[in-house]
C-alpha cells in the first residue's frame, strides 16, 4: 500500500528523494471523501508524471462559520485505497496544526474574482482556497497540479494566482466525470437523501435550459438566469445564482442544506 505522509519534512524527503533521480512529480489537492472525480485527476496526474502525490486536508479556512466543516466526510483509508488504484505513489494528510501552527496570519487573495458567483454567498471561501493551495504547491513541490472542471471559478482563481505571483507549477484543468444520470460527482453527494439523489440531476438540466436561451439571439443575463430557475421550479432545487464565466454557464443551488454546484459549457 502506498504511504500516507503526515507532516511537511516527511513529504520534503520524499520529494526530494525523487527529484534528485530526476522523476517528474504531479500533484492532486483534495479534501477527501474521494469519488470517480477525484480518480480521474490522480489517473491523468499519473499519466502525465513519474511520481503521482494526492494531498487530503479538509481545509477549515475555506469554510464558513454556518458550514459543514465540522461533517465534511472523512475517509481516510478508503481514499488510500482509491487513489493508489489510480496510480498515486502517496498521500500527504497533514493535520490543522501542521498546516496551520499558531501565529499563522498570511493569506492570498485574488481580487474581483473572489467576490464574484460563490464568492458572493461565500465570503472568505476562495481566500482560504488560494492560501492552502500555494501553500500546498510550496509543500509539494509539483511540475502540474490538477484541478476538476467541475470546481470552474476555482480553476480561473488559481491560474490568476499562479500567473500573478509567478508559482512555477502547471495547471492542468481535467473535465467534469459525472453520475450516469448526469449529476456532477461531489463528496457532498452524500448528504443527500434518496428523495433529494433523485431531485439533484435536475441542476444539470436546468443549465441546458439556460444554455438554450443563451444561444437565443435577444438574450440576456437575467433571461438566461430565469430560463435557469424556471426549469428548477417544482424540483426542490433552491437556485442561488446562474450566470456566465468565459465561455461555461455557471450555477449553485440548494437542495435541502446541501449545496451543489455545477457548469456546462456554453
Ligand atoms: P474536493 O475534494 O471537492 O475539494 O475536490 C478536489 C479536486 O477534485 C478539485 O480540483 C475538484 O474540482 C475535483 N473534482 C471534484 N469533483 C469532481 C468531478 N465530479 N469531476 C472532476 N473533478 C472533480
Amino acid at each position: 500500500m502506498i504511504p500516507v505522509v503526515r507532516t511537511k519534512k516527511a513529504l520534503a524527503v520524499l520529494v526530494d528523494g525523487w527529484r534528485r533521480k530526476g522523476l517528474s512529480v504531479g500533484f492532486v489537492p483534495t479534501m477527501g471523501a474521494l469519488h470517480p472525480g477525484h480518480a480521474a485527476l490522480v489517473r491523468r496526474a499519473a499519466r502525465e508524471n513519474d511520481k503521482t502525490i494526492v494531498s487530503v486536508f479538509v481545509n477549515p479556512l475555506q469554510f464558513g462559520p454556518n458550514e459543514d466543516y465540522g461533517r465534511y466526510p472523512r475517509a481516510l483509508p478508503a481514499d488510500r485505497k482509491l487513489v493508489a488504484a489510480a496510480g498515486a505513489s502517496a498521500v500527504y494528510a497533514p493535520s490543522v496544526e501542521e498546516m496551520y501552527p499558531k501565529g499563522f496570519r498570511t493569506h492570498v487573495e485574488v481580487e474581483g474574482l473572489s467576490d464574484l458567483y460563490c464568492g458572493r454567498y461565500r465570503p472568505g471561501h476562495f481566500r482560504g482556497v488560494a492560501t492552502v493551495v500555494l501553500k500546498l504547491f510550496n509543500q509539494v513541490q509539483a511540475d502540474r497540479a490538477y484541478f476538476g472542471e467541475k470546481d470552474w471559478q476555482q480553476v480561473r482563481i488559481l491560474e490568476t494566482m499562479i500567473r500573478d505571483l509567478d508559482v512555477g507549477v502547471v495547471l492542468v484543468r481535467v473535465p467534469i466525470v459525472r453520475e450516469k444520470d448526469g449529476l456532477a460527482m461531489s463528496s457532498r453527494n452524500a448528504y443527500l437523501s434518496p428523495a433529494e439523489r433523485r431531485a439533484a440531476p435536475a441542476l444539470r438540466r436546468a443549465l441546458e435550459a439556460g444554455r438554450k436561451e443563451a444561444r437565443r439571439p435577444h438574450s440576456r443575463l437575467e433571461t438566461v438566469a430565469a430560463a435557469v430557475r424556471h426549469a428548477l421550479a417544482g424540483t426542490g432545487l433552491k437556485l442561488q445564482y446562474a450566470a456566465p464565466l468565459d465561455g461555461r454557464l455557471l450555477a449553485a443551488a440548494y437542495l435541502g442544506k446541501t449545496r451543489l454546484i455545477d457548469n456546462i459549457r456554453l
